[in-house]
């Protein structure tokens, strides 16, 4: 069985792909660390974060990126998840 954990999320995030200009200041900022560049390349030819399972809902991606390039929805509710340890 592949181990899981618990998370307190207040909500998740859009990656609007195609304004990423790669930088990845994104990937170090996300304190859960659920952010991973892409293999893929843009339209633009940059690779781009991904996300994985247990997003907080935090937005410190979206704060520290300088395209604009997160969107984050905020639950009604926060809400535990259980996800990859
Ligand atoms: S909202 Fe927070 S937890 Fe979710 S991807 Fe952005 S930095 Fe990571
Ligand atoms: S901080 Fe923004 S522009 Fe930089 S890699 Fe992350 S999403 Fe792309």
């Amino acid at each position: 069985m592949p181990e899981t954990k618990l998370i307190k999320s207040r909500g998740t995030v859009t990656i609007d792909v195609e304004h990423c200009k790669g930088c990845e200041l994104c990937i170090p900022a996300c304190p859960p660390q659920v952010l991973t560049m892409s293999a893929a390349v843009n339209r633009m030819g940059y690779r781009y974060p991904e996300l994985h399972p247990g997003c907080t809902g935090c937005a410190a991606c979206l704060l520290v990126c300088p395209d604009f390039v997160f969107e984050v929805f905020r639950f009604n509710e926060a809400r535990i998840d259980e996800v990859p340890a």
